[in-house]
């Protein structure tokens, strides 16, 4: 049986838990999997009565006679804002932070628990005047401010299902998202603060909702104080209406599998996937792979620097961390500004324990340089984790000694916003991590690799991505369209095993190493090589930054490798590091590696998320005109990497 994917880069430095974090981690004994393999239904159902706090307790765990339409928990009543909110204050700890809050331009909040509640609150008693109930969709599209998290649970409490969409997105992505689910209510800012600039948000919403006539009212948060665009009756002022609405506000008893929100992500197609979650099983996802994976305490302060647009916002900013009544941080602005020290000054202002970033930030701190660094204490940090793409090894050994000071476990994450949380990651008292691999999957998570055929590949070798068994937070369909959620995931290999799209191999100790999209794998000359493997060993020359790699296509091979590399900020470009990083790569790799054609580039295309848009590249390396690039975060970067590239190709 040959792989369907060629595994080819070894790591072997090893980074076993130190002994003081093992000591007194959270998990710290390998009981957690052993349970949970042995009876994954009475792993998670005793987990969801023991904590959750329901309205009216289930009796059934996993209701499995349609797939791939699972239900978990399914005569169970809650509800998430109560769990996140209430039940804290109720107990006592209605003062502890639950956000420190730092505004771009410098503006500090402090939001304790009880506080939090009230505001929550206020905003579902101001949201139900304009006419959200149970079972509406709202649409929220903001800047990292504390009202996003407040909306979201606002509508939680009312049982109103929230859409958050990212606030870089264009007018048109939002029309789209908020005519895909029908929104009754959306809720923005005037504007949002983005590297010293004001993005006029309020301006792009009335484009939006110019298109859908489902909107009836805009609830608008006063943020960067701008003029703005006024429709009376419909738009109404977040500080007037929330702010004179009664702070109590019953939450609804939610059925467990009432949805919670809908998030959207981009699909193969031009018309974005509305994945769908629930309530319980989510919320027990979420809350426990907060606790294990960042091993929380009462005492950490947990700083997840993702934006509450994507999912890591949602399960690790909001539900998972306030679940477990963790103070947070929330920092409105980019890394870059104003300066490449800016969250270093964040960890040394509140004492950040825990720090969650990307591997697309964590490289572009490698290549701003170690200067942003100086007269920082990062001393407080004891846990560092990552998510959203592969890490490459020698971006994770930077963020281990220079961030970490070598002292702090790192945490490899991989999960989608399909699958709600975590499912493969270290867990950090108790897993020896390899840079670049995310370890094994979580407790009651069966992970595997397979091969075209469905059959699991052995130990060593690469393949398809898949989970066998249903897990509590596993997303329910896309919005309104079923059939799409079956072909999409259920197709490839059953009804009843989840195709992640995602390329994985584990190596002879069983550590999963993720391998990027399967549609980003490279076939050359027979071979099917991942994108990743080519990416990090360019990674780990000490000239590049960050680098892509694709397949273009060659007459005579089929295809050729060609990478586009970042160098360090100093270093000289030109035919002598071309060919160095050329036999880098051969070396590395194998010869059959070696790219075809290698551009030095100053951008790469990322989408608004940080992932690397290989599709473009393909158009710049093949010469065709470009494509559809309205999703990226700066869609002027390709036709410069395109010049770039023409300038190097005319030359060479
Ligand atoms: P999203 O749903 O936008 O969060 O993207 C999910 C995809 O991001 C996954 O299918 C992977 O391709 C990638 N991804 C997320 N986390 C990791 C990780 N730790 N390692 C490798 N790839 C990751």
């Amino acid at each position: 049986m040959s792989d369907a994917i060629e595994a080819l880069l070894e790591e072997n430095r090893r980074f076993p838990p130190p002994a003081a974090f093992a000591a007194s981690a959270r998990v710290s004994s390998p009981a957690l999997y052993t349970e949970a393999d042995e009876d994954f239904r009475g792993f998670w159902q005793r987990h969801a009565l023991r904590e959750i706090s329901w309205f009216r307790e289930p009796t059934e765990v996993l209701d499995d006679s349609n797939p791939p339409f699972y239900k978990w928990f399914a005569d169970g009543e809650l509800n998430i804002s109560y769990n996140c909110l209430d039940r804290h204050v109720e107990a006592g700890g209605g003062d502890k932070v639950a956000l420190h809050w730092l505004g771009e331009p410098g503006e500090e909040r402090r939001i304790t628990y009880a506080e939090l509640l009230a505001e929550v609150c206020r905003c579902a008693n101001a949201l139900r005047d304009l006419g959200v109930r149970r079972g509406d969709r709202v649409a929220i599209y903001m800047g990292m401010v504390p009202e996003l998290p407040i909306a979201m649970l606002a509508c939680a409490r009312l049982g109103a299902a929230h859409s958050v969409v990212f606030g870089g997105f264009a007018a048109s992505a939002l029309a789209d998202r908020i005519q895909d689910a029908a929104c009754t209510v959306l809720v923005t800012c005037d504007g949002a603060w983005r590297r010293g600039q004001v993005i006029p948000l309020k301006e792009m919403c009335d484009g939006a909702v110019d298109l859908c006539p489902t909107i009836k009212h805009v609830l608008v948060v006063r943020r960067t104080e701008n003029d703005v665009p006024w429709t009376p009756g419909r738009d109404v002022w977040w500080h007037e209406t929330v702010a004179s609405a009664p702070a109590d506000c019953a939450p609804e008893r939610m059925n467990a599998e009432d949805v919670l929100f809908l998030l959207y992500t981009s699909g193969t197609t031009a018309k974005p996937k509305g994945i769908c979650h629930t309530t319980a099983g989510y919320l027990l996802g979420a809350m426990m792979t907060h606790r294990w994976v960042f091993d929380i305490r009462p005492d950490d302060v947990y700083w997840c620097a993702a934006d509450c647009g994507w999912v890591t916002g949602h399960t690790y900013i909001v539900y998972g961390p306030l679940a477990n009544h963790t103070t947070g941080v929330m920092y409105e602005g980019t890394p870059e500004y104003p300066s490449w020290s800016r969250h270093w000054e964040i960890v040394e202002r509140y004492g950040v324990t825990v720090y969650y970033t990307a591997p697309t930030a964590i490289r572009a701190f490698v290549k701003a340089g170690d200067q942003h660094l100086e007269g920082r204490n990062l001393s407080s940090l004891r846990l560092l984790g990552t998510v959203g793409e592969p890490i490459n090894p020698e971006a994770w050994m930077w963020y281990h000694e220079r961030i970490g000071g070598g002292r702090c476990p790192i945490v490899d994450t991989w999960w989608q916003t399909e699958t709600g949380s975590i499912m493969i990651s270290p867990l950090p008292g108790l897993t020896t991590t390899k840079p670049g691999s995310a370890t094994h999957p979580m407790p009651g998570v069966a992970a595997a690799i397979v091969d075209e055929q469905g059959v699991e590949v052995a130990r060593g070798g690469g393949g398809y991505l898949v989970l066998k068994q249903p897990w509590p937070s596993m997303l329910r369909t896309l919005w309104g369209d079923d059939d799409r959620f079956v072909q999409t995931y259920w197709n490839r290999f059953g009804r009843d095993v989840y195709f992640t799209g995602d390329g994985a191999k584990t190596d002879d100790d069983g550590n999963f190493w993720l391998l990027g999209r399967v549609d980003d794998v490279i076939n050359v000359a027979g071979h099917r090589i991942s994108t990743t493997e080519i990416e990090s060993s360019l990674v780990g020359h000490a000239a590049v930054a960050e680098a892509a790699a694709i397949g273009a296509h060659d007459p005579i091979k089929g295809e050729q490798i060609c990478v586009f590399v970042i160098t360090k900020d100093g270093v000289e470009q030109g035919d002598e590091l071309r060919a160095e990083l050329l036999q880098h790569v051969a070396t590395q790799i194998g010869r059959f590696a070696r790219p075809g054609m290698l551009l030095f580039t100053s951008d790469l295309p990322k989408t608004r998320s940080g992932k690397i848009m290989r599709r473009l590249l393909k158009d710049v390396a093949e010469g065709r005109e470009l494509g559809d690039a309205t999703t990226l975060r700066d869609s002027t970067v390709v036709q410069t990497i395109k010049d770039q590239a023409d300038r190097q190709l005319g030359h060479r």
